[in-house]
């Protein structure tokens, strides 16, 4: 496994434009962890907890969990010993206020964010890319049906295990998260270009050139 020293990497991002096939990569190569929050609310969501059932309705309706639900999971995840070698988070801040509590939550936990990467890409490829998206529920690989090899139809090239479609993946909840991207999560930018540690990918050409950029920016190979 490479080494890019310690690094705590936010990803700020439109639906489908591949937070959490990026993740999969710089944690695969460079030994970081990736947590989703999308992912940390879907097994709260299978846990079929009565919490579970309130998150579920917010999932498939495209609109963004509650703040102090979001907030609890994501620090009991962020106290653990793993993270102190970094981490990336995918899928979070996802609006201002989020930015702003995590910010004092950094200084607690000694957890500050050193790159706030934007992967930018439009809404028709975005739309594109959703509708064929499928994941493996064991490795967490992310795949697409039109555009990826598979070794066995409908099962994971890396484990093997089925693949399977998110529930929100579809046209209607698609439209309304990236509206819900446009108004809740784009004002975030700004935030993260006042401190100086925005860095803008273009992420509408393949997920090798994407990760190109972002090693780039990182100091990767
Ligand atoms: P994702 O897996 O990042 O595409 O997120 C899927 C869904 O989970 C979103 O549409 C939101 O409903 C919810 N979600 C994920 N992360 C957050 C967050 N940081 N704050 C609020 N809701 C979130």
């Amino acid at each position: 496994m490479e080494g890019v020293g310690n690094m705590n990497i936010v990803f700020i991002a439109p639906p489908a434009a591949g937070k959490g096939t990026q993740s999969k990569l710089l944690s695969d190569k460079y030994g970081i962890v990736h947590i989703s929050t999308g992912d940390l609310l879907r097994s709260e969501v299978a846990s079929g907890s009565e919490l579970g059932n309130h998150i579920n309705e917010l999932l498939k309706s495209g609109k963004l969990v509650d703040d102090e639900i979001v907030f609890n999971m994501l620090e009991t995840r962020l106290k653990q010993k793993d993270c102190d070698k970094g981490y990336i988070l995918d899928g979070f801040p996802r609006n201002l206020e989020q930015a702003k509590i995590y910010d004092e939550m950094a200084k607690r936990l000694n957890r500050p964010i050193d790159y706030a990467i934007l992967l930018n890409i439009t809404r028709e490829e975005a739309m594109r890319r959703i509708t064929g998206r499928v994941s493996c529920p064991a490795c967490g690989a992310v795949y697409n049906e039109y555009s990826d090899v598979f070794t066995y139809s409908g099962m994971c090239n890396h484990c093997s295990a089925k693949l399977v479609k998110r529930e929100d993946d579809n046209i209607e909840t698609f439209n309304q998260r990236f509206d819900t991207y446009l108004s809740r999560t784009q004002p975030i930018i700004e935030h993260y270009k006042m401190k100086g540690i925005l860095h803008v990918v273009d992420s509408g050409i393949s997920k090798e050139n994407t990760f190109a950029q972002i090693e780039s920016i990182i100091g990767g190979n």
